[in-house]
């Protein structure tokens, strides 16, 4: 074990007793990087009544659960949240230090970088440990993390290293990285830490909380059906909703017929979007741009339907259907049906 780097850190977000599962995917992803560095994985848990989590972490791949407990921390306010974990920063001198990038570690993130001066990569899709040149200095820096995420509109993948120890931190979008199987026989250590807040922490207090609940889970379905701007327009998505419902499954789209208005963001897949990885995806007048693919060629399989034999998307199907979808969806459905 190295006796100069800091561990692994991941910021658990949990709510109403329940952890995000880009919570569990981060633990995933830090097991492998705190394994590759030769250091601990550790889990920052902060909220009230929340050390019953812990074991979901360990099976995770957590060593260890760094606790912190107040009514103060519930519900998540910024404020008392940043404190907390600048605090332990300061303390403890981690080497990585990971959020998901949903609203609360959107927020949160920025806050605890700024403060520490750490620096921040946001919405990274991919972090790998290598050793890192700079070329102005020729200096060397060993095990460094590769922070990598699309820049200028996804026309590029840039690569963004630290060069100073602060903790290199990263905000990354559920659904990136890949979740691994449990174990729950796994076990760790809880350290139990206190919590120091001073009245301007925590001013803003919580009256009231309404929460909508998202009407659509495109994460854990196991087939998506999605339409692009081939679709044409809102009234004929009908038969997207049509292939979805006859498969079982639940509705995607591109980001052009989101902003055509034909159906919610909820929706939408991609870059800017979700990152999903069903079972089965069929993609219906996509063209396939860079951003779409990035938010779904994991599919375990994919079928595309587009007019055009050269369009992108075909190069990530596994089954290529040249053809209108007007024709081949009603053909698909009618088939599916004659076969239950
Ligand atoms: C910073 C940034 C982030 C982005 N994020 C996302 C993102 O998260 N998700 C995303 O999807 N895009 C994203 N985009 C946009 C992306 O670059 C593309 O513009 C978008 O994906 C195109 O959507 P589309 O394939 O539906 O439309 P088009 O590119 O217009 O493709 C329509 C396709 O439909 C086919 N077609 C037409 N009629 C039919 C028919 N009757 N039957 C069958 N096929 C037909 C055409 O041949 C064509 O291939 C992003 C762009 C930027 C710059």
């Amino acid at each position: 074990m190295s006796q100069n780097i800091g561990n692994v850190w991941v910021f658990i977000e949990q709510e109403a007793g329940k952890i995000a599962n880009v919570s569990l995917e981060l633990v995933c992803k830090g097991r492998e990087l705190a394994d590759r560095l030769g250091v601990k994985l550790e889990a920052l848990l902060l909220g009230d009544n929340v050390a019953h989590l812990s074991d979901t972490l360990f099976s995770y791949g957590c060593d260890k659960v760094i606790l912190a407990e107040d009514p103060r921390l519930e519900p998540f306010t910024v404020l008392p949240y940043a404190r907390v974990i600048v605090n332990l920063i300061l303390e403890k001198k981690p080497n990585i230090l990971m959020f998901g990038a949903t609203l609360k570690g959107r927020e949160l993130a920025p806050r605890v970088s700024s403060e520490k001066k750490a620096g921040l990569t946001a919405d990274c899709t991919d972090l790998q440990i290598d050793d890192f040149t700079d070329v102005r200095t020729k200096e060397t820096f060993k095990d460094k993390l590769m922070q990598i995420r699309p820049a200028f509109g996804g026309n590029i993948i840039a690569t963004i290293v630290n060069s100073w120890d602060d903790p290199q931190m990263v905000t990354v979008r559920e659904g990136v990285m890949k979740l691994g199987t449990p174990d729950p026989t796994r076990k760790g250590e809880i350290e139990k830490v206190s919590v120091e807040l001073t009245e301007a922490e925590t001013v803003v207090k919580v009256i009231e909380r309404i929460r909508a609940d998202k009407e659509i889970d495109l994460q854990g379905a196991q087939i998506i059906v999605a339409g692009g701007y081939g679709v044409g327009s809102k009234a004929n998505f009908k038969l997207i909703e049509d292939l979805a419902e006859a498969l079982g499954g639940e509705v995607g789209a591109s980001r052009a017929a989101v902003d055509a208005g034909w159906i919610d963001h909820d929706h939408q897949i991609g870059q800017t979007g979700v990152t999903v990885r069903p079972r089965l995806y069929i993609a219906c007048g996509i063209s396939g741009a860079i951003q779409h693919r990035a938010g779904m060629d994991d599919s375990k399989k994919i079928i595309a339907i587009n007019t055009d034999p050269d369009a992108p998307i075909f190069s990530c199907a596994h089954y290529a259907i040249v053809g209108d979808l007007n024709t081949v969806i009603p053909m698909m459905i009618k088939a599916f049906k004659a076969k239950q």
